[in-house]
Parts: C-alpha cells; structure tokens; sequence
C-alpha cells in the first residue's frame, strides 16, 4: 500500500516511527527555516515538517505544493513542540525526509474546510471535493452506520433483506411516477417504484414473513428541501401481526438507533391518535419536545358579542408561559406573523396575565375579568403568561395556531436539537376527499386496510372510515409510515371501488395483486422509513442534501453529471419515440 498508516491515527505512543503517509495537502505555511504542511484523509489531518537547515531541496520542493495536490510522504514521527490539543494527531508531526506528489491539483474553486466560502450551486457542481469536507463526510459516515445498525437489528429479529424489481409498471395512485421506455416493447413503458409496496406484500403471500430492503425509491414531485426525486426507504413488512406488533417491533428498531448511533435510552413511544394529534397540535407531526398544547374556548366565549368568535367554528389558543411581559411591539409582530399568507390567521387575540393577577387583553371590551380568569384556568396559566388566541374555520385556524406554536417554541428555545421526543400517531383517517376532483383518495395508500369496526362505514359515511395505519414522527418530523394491509380479495376490491376504480381498471392495474389474495394471503402489515430524513434528524439538520453522497439540486437535476440531458436522434429511434413541442409539433 501507498500508506502504513492514515492522517488520523499517529500518536505521541508512535514515537520515532519511520511512517508513510499519502493525502491532500489541506494546507501549508511557509515560515523561512521550516515548511508545515498539513496532510489530510478521510481520517483525519498529520502535520508534516520540512527543515531548510536539514534538507533544503526537501523543503524548497514542499514550499510548492499547492492545495489539494495528492502526496506520499515518508518520515519519522516526533514530539510536536508546538501542540494542538483540538486535533486527535495534535502531538505528533512527521519530520519527512522524502515525498512524492502522486498528482496535482488544480486550486479548487471554493475552500476545503468545515465552514466553506462556496455556495450551494458551486459545491453541488463539484460535489466530489465538497464531499472531502468534514461535515459532510461525517453525514455520511452517520448513515453508514445507521444503514449497518438497521440491518444488524433487523437481522437480529428474523428479517430478511429482499431485493425487488427498479423497472415496475405505472400505476395512477399515489404521486408521479418516472418512466422509462421500453426499446424491445416500443409504445410502452416501465415506471421507477415510488416504493416497493406491491412486492412486499406479494412477498407476505409468498411466505417471507419477515422482509426488509433498504431500497431506492422515485417520485416526481416539486421538490423542497427536505425532498428528493430519488431517496432512499428502509422497507418492511411483517406476515401474521396485527397494529402492536408492528408498533412494537419498529420501536424497537428505532430505541436501537437511539442507543447505538445517539447513546440515548429513551422511553416507550407515546401513541396518539390523529385525531387528537390534530386537536392538540394541529399536526400530524407533532413537535412534543414541548408542552403548549391547544386549548379550546368555544364553550367560554358564547354571548360575549364579539363577532369574530362568535362566528368562529373554532376558538383555540396555546399558553406562552413566562411570556405576559411582551411589549406591544412584540405582539404587534406576532399579530403580523400570524396574518402572513403563509399562516392565513385574520387575527390574533392576547390576553397577558399579570403578576398582580389582573388580566389585560386585546379583547377587553367584551370579557371581563372574571370572563378571562375562566380561560386562564382552562390554559392553566399562571400570572406572567401570555395566551394567544385564534379563531375560524376548524382545520384553517389549526394550521396555524401549528406555526405559532412552532414559532413560540422556537422564541422561548423549546426545541433543543439534542433532545429527542419520538411518537406514533394512529389511526389515520382511511380517506382523503379531494375537492377539485370531487373523489376520495387514499391517504396513506389504497392497500391499508380499514379499521374492522369501521368496515360497514365505507357503504355510508366513508370520509368517517379510520384505519389501521400509523406514523412514527421525531421532533415534528415524519420520518417513518405504514399500515396493516387489505388481504381479503373482496375488500380490496372495494376499496378501489370507493376511490372510484371501475372493475376493469382495478383488474387491470392491480389484478396480479388481488389475484395472489386468493391463493392463501396472509394477515400482513409494515411500515416504511425515510432514510434520508431520520439520518438528517439524527444529525440534527433540516435538509436531507448532506445526508446524500450526489443529491440534485431543487429543479431536480444533476448539476455535476448535467442530468437529465437531452438523448441522440438514434437513442430515439431506437426506442420508437418521437418528441413533439407543447402544440404538436415535432422537436427540431
Ligand atoms: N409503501 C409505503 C410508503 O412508501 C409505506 C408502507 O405502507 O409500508 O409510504
């Protein structure tokens, strides 16, 4: 090997070592009678010495190298005098008495360091040098590791990893799919899996009661920060379960990597249902890191005059605690943020509770005292809160009291990235209506199955239908999903009736899956998780890009490999298709 050791292992213990070295030159200084030159790999950086008293063509040769240029270099390790406790190697130098340079570099176009000067265009087109960053690598080795543990714990419990097919068929539910055109089958086309669905629970059928995959997805959404047209799932299913056991099980997948990868024992994961996750937090998603739950008034606030609860279908607020100081300013911004178009509040009542006990609110003309003591009781509040109030249509006036929540909790420093608050939420709603096309739809997808109780509502009052389906959420993130599954022809065949399939169209799109319910399905259930998202999570950030080695960029392209790119005239004729412009025409 080009190396006896990396840039990140020698310590004071290796002492008079002759030692090898190869790397990138993160840096060097030039200090007349010596030449430091800090010599980086992906473990870590050396600090290698050249003497001009010593070896001065050694050195005149070092003084040269640029940053970036790819070395070997060979030496002896000494006691630094000068040492930096920050870095692991901070002891130690190698006085070199020989190097090569394995290749040159030309000067990168933005700074190699933990904090760098390049933007986020320019460090996407040369991902290959932003990825020698720290931070970056770092994302990468905590997915690594979670990908490791995952399967270990997995394994642990009897799952076994399956690899399913990449070119599927298109099917009209869920978001869009990718295709691609067939050459051998000219005029048809193959779809990219939004997620292995169908297979795993063909798998069920076929008897593999435990499968997993840690497997590419593709959907072809807007995209968004936290978005990727290709991102990466950790799948499962499990046969002969019912809703605990899959809970149970998945819990436990996520306390290993809590353990593991975070060092953190945490509790039993709270289980909420949607409903009340919508009536508590307005979400389901909820961030439970911290309290400020709603609170609703509408039984308080009957005959007050005061026409804009009056006419509110809800009136619901949350309790800023130690926040009755806020200046009018401060509440004049609060107001502002509410009524931004993104959070769509008309309005925004505040009632500050006073330390003397007193009460002062923007609605003092229509409660008095006494009106607004029994509000504060409802909060729980204690003199020197701040309670902030939203009225209207139910499912409007949630959405936002959600984002002033959040907005609170980020004010009064409630959501600690270091602290982890996990949940299931349960019993999601089985459908969605959708206004603009007048139909239902699935809202989780159209193979979860019904809660049983609930089964004759789907004659009657389908939108009321709950079913057996479930959310794992970290601090307000989604970051895993799943149901147990229709396995009974006949409900499946319904269901597709209900989102408005005809027969045929349910034959024909999805006969080879309720064709394999007659030959002896198993009860089955699972869950599927956002890789990409709870690595982000786990590395405290937002954005799931750095947790991707070559991610795309916003408008879904590949700045470094320029993709998707136009394909020859030949490429075309090959697979029989002809591009035609917006009105018709043929592409020139
Ligand atoms: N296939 C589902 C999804 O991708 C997850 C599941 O139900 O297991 O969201």
């Amino acid at each position: 090997m080009l190396r006896t050791h990396t840039c990140g292992e020698l310590r004071l213990s290796d002492q008079g070592r002759k030692v090898t070295l190869s790397g990138w030159v993160q840096r060097s200084r030039d200090l007349g009678g010596m030449t430091f030159v800090d010599l980086r790999d992906r473990y870590g950086i050396t600090q290698l010495v050249f003497n001009m008293e010593t070896n001065a063509e050694l050195c005149e040769r070092a003084r040269k190298l640029g940053r970036e240029f790819v070395i070997q270099a060979e030496g002896t390790v000494e006691e630094r005098s000068n040492k930096n406790p920050n870095m692991p190697t901070g002891d130690v130098e190698i006085i070199v008495d020989r190097f090569v340079i394995l290749n040159e570099s030309k000067l990168p176009p933005f700074t190699i360091e933990d904090e760098t000067d390049g933007g986020e265009e320019l460090r996407m087109k040369y991902r290959y040098l932003d990825l020698r960053r720290n931070p970056v690598r770092k994302n990468l080795e905590l997915r690594h590791r979670m990908s490791i543990e995952t399967r270990k714990y997995l394994d642990s419990v009897n799952f076994i990893e399956i690899e399913t097919p990449y070119l599927i068929k298109s099917t009209p539910e869920g978001a869009r799919d990718f295709v691609v055109p067939s050459r051998m089958n000219q005029g048809q086309f193959y779809a990219l899996p939004q997620s292995p669905q169908t297979f795993k629970q063909l798998l069920m059928v076929a008897g593999y009661d435990r499968y997993y995959q840690i497997v590419k997805c593709f959907r072809d959404e807007d995209l968004r920060a936290d978005r990727q047209p290709e991102f990466t799932q950790i799948d499962c299913e499990m046969a002969f379960v019912t809703q605990d056991d899959v809970l149970n099980t998945f819990e436990g997948l996520a306390k290993h990597l809590f353990k593991v990868i975070k060092g953190l024992e945490v509790e039993d994961f709270p289980r909420i249902s949607y409903d009340d996750a919508m009536k508590y937090y307005g979400s389901d998603k909820p961030d439970i890191r911290f309290g400020m739950k709603f609170v609703e008034l509408n039984d308080l606030i009957k005959g007050s005059g005061f026409k804009v609860f009056e006419d509110a279908e809800l009136v619901a607020g949350i309790n800023a605690e130690g926040c009755g100081e806020y200046s009018r300013k401060q509440l004049d911004a609060l107001t502002d943020f509410v009524k931004k178009p993104q959070v769509g509040a008309k309005g925004l009542v505040y009632v500050k509770y006073n330390p003397d006990g007193s009460f002062k609110s923007s609605v003092d003309k229509f409660f008095d005292q006494d009106a607004l003591k029994k509000w504060a009781d409802a909060f729980n509040a204690k003199p020197g809160d701040l309670m902030l109030i939203l009225a209207g249509d139910i499912i409007a006036t949630r959405t936002a009291l959600n984002v002033l929540r959040i907005e609170m909790g980020n004010r009064l420093g409630l959501r600690d990235p270091n602290v982890y608050k996990p949940l299931w939420v349960v019993d999601f709603p089985l459908l969605e209506w959708d206004e603009e096309t007048r139909r239902f739809y699935a809202m989780h997808h159209p193979f979860t199955s019904p809660k049983t109780e609930d089964i004759p509502l789907l004659d009657t009052d389908p939108g009321k239908v709950r079913a057996n389906a479930y959310d794992m959420v970290i601090n307000g993130v989604e970051i895993g999903g799943g149901s147990i599954r229709i396995h009974n022809r006949e409900l499946q065949k319904k269901m597709f009736s209900v989102l408005g399939f005809s027969d045929e169209e349910a034959q024909d799109q999805f006969g080879f899956l309720m064709n394999a319910f007659e030959y002896g399905a198993p009860p089955h259930g699972g869950i599927a998780y956002g890789f990409d998202r709870w690595t982000a999570v786990f590395g405290g950030q937002e954005s799931i890009r750095d947790f991707i080695a070559f991610p795309k960029n916003n408008a879904g392209r590949d700045v470094m490999i320029d993709s998707p790119s136009r394909i020859s005239e030949e490429q075309l004729k090959e697979l029989g298709i002809r591009l035609v412009d917006k009105r018709g025409n043929k592409d020139q």
